[in-house]
């Protein structure tokens, strides 16, 4: 089979093939052993004691589980065995993250300690840092947070006040400044802080928290993941030695940059874990519950919900399992071109930072969709704390806030798109350029095209064009200021997360048929009705874009241009959600 390997971003000019995506039909038996020890901990550890943990009745209920964690080697599962780790490839890394996901604050304080907490280290430290901290760090002896953020800069995080001064010796630095919103500060033993040497250059460095002159804020009242814990930090002439500077002086930023890039992937893995989770516990009480003499799932409104939910999960998961594979092949290719595995694993995520944004904002969506949708399945019980759903749905939130918001991942994904193509690294001149052409010439009426999912395939090639045709004027029109027209930024943002989303569903099922091909009928109806409704949104959200800066002749052609290039046959998508909500109700959970 032809095996294609696309540059991050290029899947706006590139056509994949489905025999380049991992699909989680494809777990070998060993991935499938970490996900059922994943899971097994959770059913068995963490929800019994979920609502403990939200109350703080144990105080150290959460370090134990961490500790428990550790011990079964999830916490050190994807670093490398010579640091305490169990070396598990990138794909096995995705799929132990997902089924970690349902686990609210645990999960959330888990991926603090094993994302961000550790991986400034594992990609960034000396030798020396990476043998001290990591074996710790994978075990869970260690427990680890970053102080990245401050009350006075948030998103614009390089706007940090703490600062960091190198003593006359020269052999310390002294640290001064607060910190705020740091997840696992009230146990952490070990912060990667970022601050600026002289006030000037920002820099990550190494701190344990029994060093003197460190205190905590009390632990915020948070709206949901009330059990992780997360308080302010204050760094009072706090006095490490020089040896605990990470990475380069100055260089701070590619510290904070490169490990959101993974976080914001692994966040996507886990909420997607969450979301199906959510689906299959509203599944559950749809059969359950009787309203009129019969199930409610058997009524027409709550199967659209439950139909709508699954196909948004599917896609979500489609686009986590391409992605994982995109970087798990740029991984292998780096490796045996001689870079090292650590550095080889920076450099992918590095490459798909864009598709890595795209995700953030497509998973935690898509959750706080399916646990908005859960509650109401769940009616008034939905409201009570009785209940698990009312959990989902306040713990779903923070996903669209950390990690970078999803403004600021929406204005990422289109910023890094276009910054690649000026440095001519993405060919996107090129093909707008065409579409021009393509929009004077006269539509193509032939044949339709033939093959599994043809029609659906030439559709996304043509949604392409239409959001390089509206970001091509766009571009155009602002020339240097277009990063001002955030609007914009955003229509086209939303417009390549549903082309990544209906390409990547294309693209699972495609395979899925070439691998069985008596399964594939509903999925490929869940990937046709998926595509659908992306190809409106892309249709509707290249309309704001364009009505916001054309007008007369360049209005009516561009307006044409996406009807032209986002029409697709009307299906029956009604009958598309009933199924798969039958298939799921049958089943009393998600099973896709
Ligand atoms: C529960 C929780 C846990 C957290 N854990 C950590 C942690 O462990 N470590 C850590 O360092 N931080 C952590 N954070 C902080 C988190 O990363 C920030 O809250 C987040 O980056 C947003 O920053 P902010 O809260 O200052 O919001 P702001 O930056 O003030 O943003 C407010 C609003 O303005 C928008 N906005 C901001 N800038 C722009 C712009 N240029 N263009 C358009 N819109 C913009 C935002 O999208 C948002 O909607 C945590 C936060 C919470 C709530």
């Amino acid at each position: 089979m032809e095996k294609i390997t696309l540059k991050g971003g290029e899947f706006l000019i590139k056509d994949e093939h489905f025999a380049s995506v991992f699909i989680p039909e494809e777990f070998s038996e060993e991935q499938k052993m970490f996900s059922d020890m994943a899971s097994d901990f959770l059913k068995t550890k963490v929800w019994p004691n979920i609502v403990k943990i939200d109350k703080h009745d144990d105080p150290n209920l959460m370090v134990r589980l961490i500790e428990e964690a550790g011990e079964l080697g999830l916490l050190g599962a994807g670093l490398p065995e010579e640091y305490g780790g169990m070396g598990i490839d990138f794909n096995t890394e995705t799929i132990l993250a997902e089924h970690l996901g349902p686990s609210h604050s645990f999960g959330v304080a888990v991926a603090a300690h094993t994302g961000i907490g550790t991986l400034p280290i594992l990609y960034f430290g000396t030798e020396q840092q990476k043998n001290k901290y990591l074996p710790g760090l994978a075990s869970g002896k260690i427990k680890a947070a970053y102080c990245l953020t401050e009350p006075d800069s948030g998103s614009d995080a390089l706007a940090a006040k703490t600062r960091a001064d190198l003593t006359d010796d020269g052999k310390h630095y002294v640290i001064n400044g607060q910190k705020m919103w740091i997840t696992n500060a009230g146990f952490a033993n070990l912060l990667t802080v970022f601050a600026k040497i002289n006030g000037e250059h920002f820099t990550a460095f190494l701190i344990e928290t029994d060093t003197p002159g460190i205190t905590l804020g009390e632990e915020e009242e948070k709206l949901g993941i009330k059990g992780s814990s997360t308080r302010q930090i204050f760094f009072e002439n706090v006095k490490i030695p020089i040896e605990n500077l990470l990475g380069e002086s100055g260089k701070g930023h590619k510290i904070a940059f490169n490990v959101l890039n993974i976080g914001r992937y692994k966040l996507c893995a886990m909420v997607m874990g969450g979301s199906k989770e959510a689906t299959t516990i509203a599944v559950k009480y749809a059969n359950e519950r009787k309203q009129f003499g019969v199930p409610i799932s058997s009524f027409g409104a709550i199967k659209h919900k439950i139909g709508e939910m699954a196909v948004r999960v599917f896609a979500a998961e489609s686009s986590t399992y391409r992605t994982s594979s995109l970087i798990n092949d740029k991984i292998n290719e780096l490796v045996s071109g001689g870079t090292n595995k650590i550095a080889a694993k920076l450099q992918a995520a590095e490459e798909f930072s864009i598709e890595c944004a795209i995700l953030k904002v497509l998973g935690s969506e898509v959750l706080d969709y399916v646990v908005d949708e859960a509650v109401q399945i769940f009616g008034g019980t939905g409201y009570s704390e009785e209940y698990p759903v009312a959990r989902f749905y306040r713990d779903s939130r923070i996903n669209r806030i950390f990690e970078g918001t999803n403004e600021i991942n929406r204005m990422l994904t289109v910023g890094m798109m276009l910054k690649r193509a000026l440095k001519g690294q993405l060919d996107l001149m090129g093909p707008a350029l065409s579409i021009q052409k393509d929009l004077m010439s006269i539509p193509d009426f032939g044949e339709a095209p033939e093959g599994y999912l043809a029609i659906e395939k030439k559709s996304l090639g043509q949604a392409k064009k239409a959001i390089l045709m509206v970001a091509g004027a766009a571009v155009q029109k602002f020339m240097m200021d277009f990063e001002k027209e955030q609007e914009i930024m955003m229509n086209l943002a939303d417009m390549l997360i549903d082309l990544y989303a209906a390409e990547s569903t294309i693209l699972r099922v495609e395979k899925l048929h070439n691998l069985k091909p008596e399964s594939s009928k509903l999925f490929e109806n869940i990937a046709k009705c998926f595509l659908s409704d992306a190809l409106e949104r892309i249709n509707l959200n290249g309309k704001h874009a364009v009505t916001a800066f054309a007008e007369g002749d360049e209005l009516r052609m561009m307006l044409l241009g996406l009807k032209r290039f986002t029409k697709y046959e009307p299906i029956n998508t009604t009958a598309v959600r009933r199924d798969v909500a039958n298939y799921i109700i049958e089943a009393g959970g998600y099973n896709l």
